[in-house]
């Protein structure tokens, strides 16, 4: 059951039920869903019911207790090395293959 939400906590926006994707991540494990939460139509924060929020972290502690036999595998995760560039060099970039 989803909590009735009128305002956004953050700002006071506007929110609306809407579906949304959730990543979740428990140990090395990474699991998506897709649940209801009400979502402010200015700032974007997203607002779960209570059951939800339990089913969360139900997933979580499954992740990291490596219960996944109810799991669908979904691809493989993958795991970068940090990567950093400034915005200028960025924007520069950017332009440059826009102008070729
Ligand atoms: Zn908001």
């Amino acid at each position: 059951m989803l909590m009735p939400f009128e305002k956004c906590p953050v700002c006071g926006g506007e929110v609306q039920e809407k579906e949304v994707e959730k990543l979740l991540r428990g140990g090395n494990h990474t699991a998506v869903l897709r649940v209801l939460a009400e979502v402010c139509l200015h700032c974007g924060e997203r607002l779960y019911a209570q059951d939800t929020v339990r089913l969360f972290e139900q997933i979580r502690g499954k992740l990291e207790r490596q219960e996944l036999s109810n799991f669908k595998p979904l691809g493989q995760s993958f795991a970068l090395p940090f990567m950093a560039f400034s915005q200028k060099g960025m924007r520069s970039l950017e332009v440059t293959m826009t102008l070729q």
